[in-house]
């Protein structure tokens, strides 16, 4: 007999899943997918969207028309709680609907660490804050100085550092500034060559990086540092570290130690066998895994086989994360840092790679 398949959120681990709703639909089951956006965007390519290398239509995915296209549904709204007695989700407009098999990809948000003032902040994730930040930054008077404080020492404020002075040479705008605020050390998760490279980079295109600033706050048009040093800007970056979004805690479920939702090595929740997970909003327990794309896009091809194995009683496929991944950090210009394994290089090259291997993996989901 014909199940409900609830996705809760159209994020990068549901990519396969999304794209095979046809499918599941021919065998009897009916597919609701359920996110904020009617688009979801490809964090990847974010960073290269703000510096404008990349349109927003090239970054991102019609998730409503690619569910309906298929003969699903998509309801456009917030997942708020998930019943695992009543097998129902509550969205935030206080709609229930019922599941017989919920799989969530929710991803994750920006930690918060300082206080508002009258400055806007954009955090990075959702990704579409980095198109808003973008056009703020048109939107100014035609060759105004810009400063931007991007507050975060890891690889998305770097790419965010590196893209906003390519926003600035583009959009003409001389004198603007962009000061890279991190509360202990730049890039401090990675080796020594990958955060030479970054750090010496961003140093030439002008960036000015601050290490041990403590943690930053807003007080009217300034960020305040914990030393005292005040700077005056325009907008503040928020890339102060993500973790998985609270709908987990907020439904009493059992969450892993960063309050991802806690599942097995079939990507299944720990206490339930008819919810499933993948990508940042996860905790995968037989082993901490980064909160990187990767992961999630890794876990599409298990996550679509267990879900369609639940649905049809059959066996579930175990997710290996695999080895060590190849990462390449878009600073902005055409320039980047790669990394695998032990092995890093620079330069236009790395840049080339990372957009060759974006613009197929868009290509691959996009249609
Ligand atoms: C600027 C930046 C650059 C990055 N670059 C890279 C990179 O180059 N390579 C890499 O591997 N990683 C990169 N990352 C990390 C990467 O973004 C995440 O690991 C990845 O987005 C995780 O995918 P996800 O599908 O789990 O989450 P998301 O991409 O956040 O997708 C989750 C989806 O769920 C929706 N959603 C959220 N809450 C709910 C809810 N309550 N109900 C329903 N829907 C909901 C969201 O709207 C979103 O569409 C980058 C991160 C940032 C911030």
């Amino acid at each position: 007999m014909g199940q409900h398949l609830v996705l809760a959120g159209a994020g990068h681990a549901h990519m396969v899943t999304l794209q095979n709703i046809s499918v599941l639909i021919g065998k009897g089951h009916r597919v609701t997918a359920i996110g904020p956006s009617e688009h979801h965007f490809y964090s990847g390519m974010g960073p290269g969207m703000l510096g404008g290398t990349y349109a927003s239509d090239e970054i991102s995915f019609n998730s409503k028309k690619g569910v309906e296209g298929q003969g699903g549904t998509f309801v456009k709204d917030l997942v708020v709680r998930i019943d695992c007695e009543k097998k129902t989700v509550t969205l935030q407009s206080g709609t229930e609907i019922g599941y017989d098999v919920l799989s969530c990809n929710c991803g994750s948000q920006v930690v918060s660490s300082f206080g508002y003032g009258e400055i806007p902040v954009y955090p990075v994730k959702p990704i579409e804050n980095l198109k808003n930040l973008r056009q703020a930054i048109k939107q100014k008077k035609t060759g105004e100085p810009v400063c931007v404080a991007v507050i975060g020492g890891g690889p998305s404020s770097a790419e965010v550092a590196g893209n906003l002075i390519q926003l600035f040479v583009q959009d003409g705008r001389p004198g603007s500034k962009v000061h890279l605020l991190c509360r202990s050390h730049f890039m401090s998760g990675f080796n020594e060559k990958v955060r030479k490279y970054c750090r010496g980079y961003l140093a030439k295109q002008d960036v000015i990086i601050a290490e041990n600033t403590g943690n930053a706050s807003l007080v009217g048009r300034e960020v305040v540092l914990t030393d005292g040093n005040r700077i005056e800007v325009d907008f503040v970056v928020q890339a102060t570290g993500v973790r998985p979004v609270s709908l987990f805690s907020d439904s009493s479920m059992t969450t892993g130690p960063d309050g991802g939702l806690a599942v097995n090595e079939y990507l299944q929740y720990v206490n339930d066998p008819s919810i499933f997970g993948g990508g940042d909003c996860i905790s995968f327990m037989p082993q901490p895994l980064s909160k990187v794309g990767v992961y999630a896009v890794r876990q599409n091809q298990v996550l679509y086989s267990n879900l369609v194995a639940a649905l049809d009683g059959k066996g579930l496929q175990t997710f290996d994360p695999g080895g060590e991944f190849l990462l390449v950090f878009n600073l902005g210009c055409g320039y980047g840092v790669l990394q695998k394994m032990g092995f890093v290089f620079r330069g236009k090259l790395p840049f080339w790679i990372k957009d060759l291997i974006d613009r197929r993996f868009m290509k691959r989901f996009q249609g």
